[in-house]
């Protein structure tokens, strides 16, 4: 079993993955896997990041998939005996003018961006080494959807004890609000993207209270973050930030070093904690 340190971000094909795995090979002292869901699109990004004379690992892992989460999660521990830095980057959004029925937006979106993330969370955060970092890319979307919901809703999502399962029934409850047509007068925001990303950060702050419980002394940071807006396929090229900008706050999230006890369970914006 190898004891060098590793690091795997998820969704690192393209976009604002790539620029993270481009600059975890020049600043994390350990293994850092690129990992997508098409192996093809993977090995690319990988030569692409060798041509710059940088030497990152691949492995496949597609987020909507128990089974290829599972091979990831096998794979560290026999190889590495747990994980040292989990980036969970991938993520997906239909276009504004998109005319995909909202329903299914809802239910495509969610299932990627939440439950996707969640599956990878409950997979490999038991992996998690002492001093380990993980980074949950949300985004400010998060905060402008969270105001966009009732004051019931934005209750539970802001309380301090609301739990995983209680988190997961909301997010399938909007799900199934817009196949009933009914998600606006239940107090949600018209947007599936923003709701995804709300599942994102409130995940975020639960599961750093569970290692807080838990774990305490292992050590382990865990916080959520904006990346800006950044030039990728998702954003488009009107976006003010490019992808090595947009790595920025994920990289200094996922490097905090060994001393630090802060931020966690944090949502983090240009490096700096933003109120939730
Ligand atoms: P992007 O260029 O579209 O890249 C998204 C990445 O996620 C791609 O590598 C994509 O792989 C991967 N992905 C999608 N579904 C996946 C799945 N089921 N399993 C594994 N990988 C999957 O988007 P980006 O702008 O870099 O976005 C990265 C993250 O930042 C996302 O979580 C996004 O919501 C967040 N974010 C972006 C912005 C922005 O302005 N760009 C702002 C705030 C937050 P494929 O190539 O196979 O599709």
């Amino acid at each position: 079993m190898s004891s060098v340190p590793v690091a795997v971000v998820t969704g690192s094909n393209k976009g604002i993955g790539l620029a993270i795995v481009r600059a975890l090979c020049k600043q994390f002292p350990g293994d850092v896997y690129l990992t997508s869901r098409d192996p093809q699109r993977g090995q690319a990004a990988v030569a692409q990041l060798q041509q710059e004379g940088l030497r990152p690992l691949f492995h496949q892992l597609d987020v909507d998939d128990l089974q290829s989460i599972r091979a990831l999660r096998d794979f560290l521990k026999e190889k590495y005996g747990g994980l040292n830095v989990l980036v969970n980057n991938a993520g997906i959004a239909f276009k504004v003018h998109d005319t995909t029925p909202f329903a299914v937006q809802a239910e495509v979106t969610l299932k990627t961006n939440f439950f996707g993330t969640r599956n990878v969370c409950t997979e490999l955060l038991p992996l998690m080494k002492p001093y380990g970092r993980v980074v949950n890319v949300s985004s400010m979307v998060s905060s402008s959807a969270l105001g966009g919901c009732s004051q019931e809703l934005q209750q539970k999502f802001r309380s301090d004890t609301i739990t995983e399962d209680e988190l997961v029934q909301l997010m399938t409850k909007f799900v199934e609000d817009t196949k009933k047509g009914v998600h606006e007068k239940e107090g949600w925001p018209n947007t599936a993207y923003g709701v995804s990303k709300i599942g994102v950060t409130v995940l975020s702050r639960i599961q750093a209270r569970l290692l807080n419980e838990q774990r305490k002394g292992e050590h382990i940071l865990l916080n959520a973050c904006c990346p800006g807006w950044v030039r990728t396929d998702m954003a488009g090229p009107k976006a003010t930030k490019s992808p090595d900008e947009g790595a920025e706050t994920p990289v200094y999230l996922a490097l905090l070093p060994s001393n630090a006890d802060a931020p966690h369970g944090q949502f983090v914006s240009n490096k700096t904690v933003k109120p939730w």
